[in-house]
């Protein structure tokens, strides 16, 4: 094939994709009682190139989300941004946060409280409020961050007392599962938090985002709750590290 004829390819089986997805996001939607306005649909663009993430903002894609400050700063002046939000999901060192604050619109994956408190002072430097989701870890697996189920309110607590950012909601990834009913016993854990935090109207604190759900279980994640799906590899393709 002609690299030509490879990228055009590509862009169809984006489009293609998207509109299918779109489809099933919208399916799982109204059959939780909700309209398909109602979920986020985020492209995840770690490891694609500019011009596949440019076509997918052109096929209707309004969020993007990358999981390395570098990725994301070095591809940021090619793409076309215009209405496009653009979130960081992957864990974020201390180190890099000074970096981040002001170029994306959320940083959904606060894995601690001394990474809020940076994301804070920084915000605070630049005369801005990020605006964040705490991330849950919640198989409580070592091979993953994000704060533990049971310290997760306590923590949401401090986080809001934080200068320079603002709590819209959680974040997770949920352990591999064999079966369905096992995926949704985390998802239902996780959706059963995110409405009893946003009961208790803590000051700051803005429970409306549970961004859970992925290329293999966004729809049982819609369907325990999720309105915000993080979608790579079926969009895309798999990756080419
Ligand atoms: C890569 C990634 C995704 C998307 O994964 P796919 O399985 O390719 O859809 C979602 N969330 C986070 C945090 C990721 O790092």
């Amino acid at each position: 094939m002609t690299e030509k004829s490879w990228i055009d390819e590509k862009f169809s089986d984006i489009e293609y994709n998207l509109k299918s997805i779109s489809e099933e996001i919208a399916l799982a939607a109204v059959k939780s009682g909700r309209k398909p306005e109602d979920i986020d649909f985020m492209a995840v663009t770690k490891t694609v190139d500019e011009m596949f993430i440019n076509r997918a903002i052109e096929c209707g894609i309004k969020l993007i989300g990358e999981n390395k400050v570098q990725e994301m700063l070095r591809k940021k002046p090619n793409l076309n941004l215009d209405g496009v939000s653009k979130n960081l999901i992957g864990h974020l060192q201390t180190n890099k946060v000074s970096q981040i604050v002001g170029e994306v619109d959320m940083i959904e994956s606060v894995d601690s409280l001394k990474v809020a408190r940076e994301i804070g002072k920084q915000s605070v430097k630049k005369g801005l409020v990020t605006d964040v989701l705490l991330e849950v870890n919640i198989g409580e697996e070592d091979s993953k961050t994000g704060f533990m189920p049971s310290e997760v309110e306590e923590s949401v607590y401090q986080t809001a007392q934080i200068q320079g950012i603002r709590i819209c909601g959680l974040m997770s990834i949920p352990p591999i599962c064999d079966d369905n009913a096992k995926l949704c016993k985390f998802f239902e854990k996780i959706y059963n938090m995110y409405v009893d935090i946003g009961a208790k109207k803590i000051d700051n604190v803005y429970m409306n985002i549970l961004s859970m759900g992925m290329s293999g279980d966004f729809v049982p994640a819609i369907l325990c709750g999720s309105n915000h799906v993080r979608i790579g590899s079926k969009i895309f393709g798999p990756r080419i590290y």
